[in-house]
């Protein structure tokens, strides 16, 4: 087997790459990108309060002082509004703007109106002023707007807004990570151990208890139940459990039931045999003909096994061709006329139509006389057996019915199992294997068709199997 990661491992080692993802993410929102994305906003709020001013300017200049006043408060800006003739300023008074040289406004001013679209947004530090513990200086942004008014009159807006140093943040949130970076991680740790408990452990008690299983053994520990397919798993386990030592049971039911079948012809066939060399008088046409029944009894019990044997190595091929059913049950019968008159067997079957079909006409015949030999077997005292073919629109369905024994409603889903026989003690039959109607079973599912039996203990039963008609 392929050297596998153990379960246990594997969770380990997604829940470290998920959470080490999850520390890059921060890693990289807090720190790599906070101060850009942070200028960002800065630079995206003051475009709008320059724009809403200038909105207000043009539309209303009446209240556009109030509104300016207003814009100021609400977003820590100072703003200017420099008309031809009159002049608004609105902020605090140490802000960048008022302490710019007229020089350094009109120079803000040419690059706005040197736009394409009248505005200019300049990042500045404010002079004079030292970083204080080691963070960058603050910052400031200025943004121009050129307003055209009428009659060549322009109105222009500056806004200005500090940009506050990120430094003093990022040590925090650096500091930050590191403890959230090692909750995690141990959190990883923590987790892969509850997990190992929960899904590893059972699984691996499970396997432990598994390797029983070749024994037919398997105890199902309730305790390992802690998930639903660990219990599933654990059902399945127990199930094939008893389903191998039902196998390897019936597989020693055949072997005694085999062996003994095989035995008893040869100790008839061999005694017979001497009797007939030491006493010449006993070479009877009764006797050769009992040595013969007891080799045609052997025949048929090996060419089951080899059946079955070859049914468990390839299964088979089947070999259909269009045929009369009825004129095959009528050939078949002929085979039972021996019964009917040394037996004292009464056996029935009245052709009538005749009904064609397309299957394997060997195995079919296989089949029908795996039924009739049960049926004869099992037919009791009484030996009547009357098999019927009652042929319907698009089926016809063939019966063949005993008064014999029957059998017991709990064993009647047995019956087809291999090696099964109701009554193990019951050897003395014509074709005893327990594999005749497994046989049967197989050849009649590999052609898909229909096929039962009903029965009643002591009153006798009825095999049936439906073949459909070939239009
Ligand atoms: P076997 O060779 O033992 O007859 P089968 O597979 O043909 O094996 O049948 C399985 C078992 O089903 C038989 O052992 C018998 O107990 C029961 N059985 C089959 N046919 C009949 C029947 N016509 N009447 C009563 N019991 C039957």
């Amino acid at each position: 087997m392929k050297k596998q990661t153990s379960l246990k491992w594997k969770i380990g080692w997604y829940l470290i790459f998920f959470s080490l993802f999850i520390i890059g993410m921060l890693v990289l929102f807090q720190l790599v990108l906070l101060e850009p994305m942070y200028e960002k906003a800065k630079a995206d709020t003051i475009r709008k309060v320059g724009a809403n001013v200038a909105e207000a300017y043009q539309n209303d200049s009446a209240n556009a002082e109030e509104l300016i006043f207003q814009e100021s408060m609400a977003n820590d800006a100072c703003i200017f509004v420099i008309g031809s003739s009159e002049q608004i300023t609105s902020g605090n008074p140490g802000c960048i703007l008022f302490r710019m040289t007229t020089n350094q406004i009109a120079e803000q001013i040419g690059y706005a109106e040197a736009s394409d679209d009248n505005t200019y947004l300049s990042v500045q530090q404010i002079n004079g002023e030292r970083p204080k513990d080691n963070q960058k200086e603050m910052k400031n942004l200025i943004y121009t707007i050129i307003n055209e008014g009428a009659n060549d009159t322009n109105t222009v807006i500056m806004v200005s807004m500090t940009v506050s140093p990120v430094g003093a943040t990022m040590s925090t949130l650096k500091m930050q990570l590191w403890f959230i970076g090692g909750i995690i991680i141990l959190a990883v740790l923590l987790l892969t151990l509850l997990l190992n408990r929960q899904i590893t452990k059972p699984l691996t008690a499970i396997t432990e208890e598994a390797k029983n299983l070749p024994k037919g053994q398997f105890v199902a520990d309730t305790k390992n139940n802690k998930y639903l397919e660990a219990a599933e798993l654990n059902e399945t386990l127990s199930e094939a459990a008893v389903e191998i030592q039902k196998a390897d049971k019936a597989k020693r039911d055949l072997i005694a039931n085999v062996s003994h079948d095989l035995r008893t012809p040869l100790t008839m066939i061999t005694g017979y045999g001497e009797m007939m060399l030491d006493l010449p008088n006993e070479k009877t046409d009764e006797n050769i003909q009992v040595i013969v029944d007891e080799s045609k009894r052997l025949n048929n019990l090996v060419n089951d096994l080899l059946d079955l044997s070859k049914m468990q190595e390839n299964g088979i091929i089947l070999e259909r061709s269009d045929f009369d059913l009825t004129g095959m049950i009528d050939t078949q019968m002929r085979k039972y006329d021996v019964y009917k008159m040394r037996d004292g067997y009464d056996i029935r079957f009245e052709p009538k139509d005749s009904a064609f079909v397309n299957a394997d006409r060997k195995r079919m015949e296989q089949v029908f006389n795996n039924f009739m030999t049960n049926a004869i077997n099992y037919s009791g005292e009484e030996k009547y057996i009357e098999v019927r073919e009652d042929i319907g629109m698009d089926t016809v369905r063939v019966s063949i019915e005993d008064h014999g024994e029957g059998i017991e409603k709990e064993k009647l889903k047995d019956i087809w199992d291999r090696y099964y026989k109701v009554d193990k003690t019951h050897f003395r039959v014509q074709n005893g294997s327990g594999i005749g109607l497994s046989i049967v079973r197989e050849i009649l599912d590999l052609h898909g068709f229909q096929y039962g039996v009903t029965s009643e203990k002591g009153k006798g039963s009825t095999f049936w199997f439906e073949v459909p008609l070939k239009k």
